[in-house]
């Protein structure tokens, strides 16, 4: 039947999201976005229907469909019929006011903006529903899955705590800050596209593994996955992040320094403001200064629990500079990142 439906041919990130328009980790998004959603969405952080949303999720096309409100089509994945679509819209996007409203800048040089650039000006909206499944790694779970496994542990709180690369010590302090605060933690990697320079998402899993499994109390803490890109857009992709940890079933999130950022594109407490603006989300959102390694503490710490005195000694931690430091063939300090994960990275630097 699908056969003889108009095709369109999605990519991968469009695949991921057309699964998590379908399994509810998008609710209360049911499909791809209309124009009035899109705008609705990147101006008001508002959907139509008056709930908070704060990034598009779009079916973007490099040429003009041809087809319109009312039909029916076959969302096509290498040669593939995975999915439909009921178009209530084809429209036009204006990709440079779009990437403005985001991202908060038109630059190419910000991996999110030229993704949505490359990704074409037309764009097509509605529900969708799902033909062929995508083989899931054991890792992911749908948010029904999640809440139900949240449940049969007895976790009344869930602290969910978003990645999308490797873990340092400042990852590993925030999981502890959550294990302290919950009875649970959800470690949420993102499992879809990143930038170049970010761990692959094998390594980042192994490396997660490696931690919780040594380190952890595993009864705990809960590593699942989740099958999107990251955007890179910083202060929106973290009302975008708490809200999809909510839909898995998470009652608390984590919001630590430049959540979602990438350079020096967005000022790094963004992340922590954007949510002062807004109605209650139905998670409780934990906002978590810049994390570091003070001698003088004699370990972790945060702006929040180190004097500003010591601040000449502090260490940062991030892991840009371990893959520099592995990069150059030598070994990050235990400060940075646990000696035991660092065998794992390697093998990850391609
Ligand atoms: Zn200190």
């Amino acid at each position: 039947m699908a056969e003889r439906l108009p095709q369109i041919a999605i990519g991968e990130d469009e695949r991921l999201d057309l699964e998590n328009l379908v399994t509810g980790a998008f609710h209360p998004v049911k499909g791809f976005m209309t124009r009035e959603e899109t705008l609705s969405v990147v101006h008001e952080m508002r959907l139509p229907t008056g709930e908070v949303w704060s990034l598009p999720i779009l079916l973007q096309l490099p040429e003009k469909p041809r087809v319109g409100p009312g039909d029916r089509v076959a969302l096509v994945h290498q040669g593939e019929a995975v999915g439909l679509m009921e178009v209530a819209e084809a429209y036009t996007l204006d990709l440079r006011a779009l990437a403005q409203a985001v991202f908060g800048t038109e630059s190419e040089a910000h991996p999110g903006v030229a993704r949505l650039y490359a990704k074409g000006p037309y764009a097509i909206g509605g529900k969708v529903t799902v033909l062929k499944p995508r083989p899931r790694s054991p890792l992911e779970k749908t948010p029904e899955e999640a809440r139900a496994f949240f449940r049969a542990q007895g976790w009344k709180t869930v602290v969910a705590f978003q990645t999308r690369n490797a873990p340092h010590r400042a990852h590993e302090y925030l999981i502890r800050l959550g294990l302290e605060l919950a009875d649970g933690v959800l470690v949420h990697p993102i499992l879809g596209a990143k930038k170049a320079d970010d761990f692959p998402t094998e390594v980042i899993v192994k490396a997660y593994q490696a931690l919780v499994e040594g380190f952890l109390p595993r009864e705990r803490v809960a590593l699942f996955g989740l099958a999107t890109p990251m955007r890179y857009a910083g202060p929106k992709e973290a009302v975008f992040h708490a809200l999809v940890r909510k839909n898995f079933g998470a009652t608390h999130f984590l919001v630590g320094r430049d959540h979602a950022g990438v350079g020096d594109f967005y000022d790094p407490y963004a992340a922590h403001r954007i949510f002062d603006g807004l109605p209650p989300l139905g998670i409780e959102i934990i906002r978590v200064g810049a994390v570091f390694f003070c001698p003088l503490c004699g370990g972790m710490a945060s702006e929040r629990t180190c004097p500003g005195g010591h601040r000449a000694k502090r260490l940062s931690v991030s892991m840009t500079q371990v893959r520099r430091l592995l990069r150059e063939g030598r070994e990050p300090p235990p400060e940075l990142v646990r000696p035991e994960l660092l065998p794992i990275l390697r093998e990850g630097l391609g």
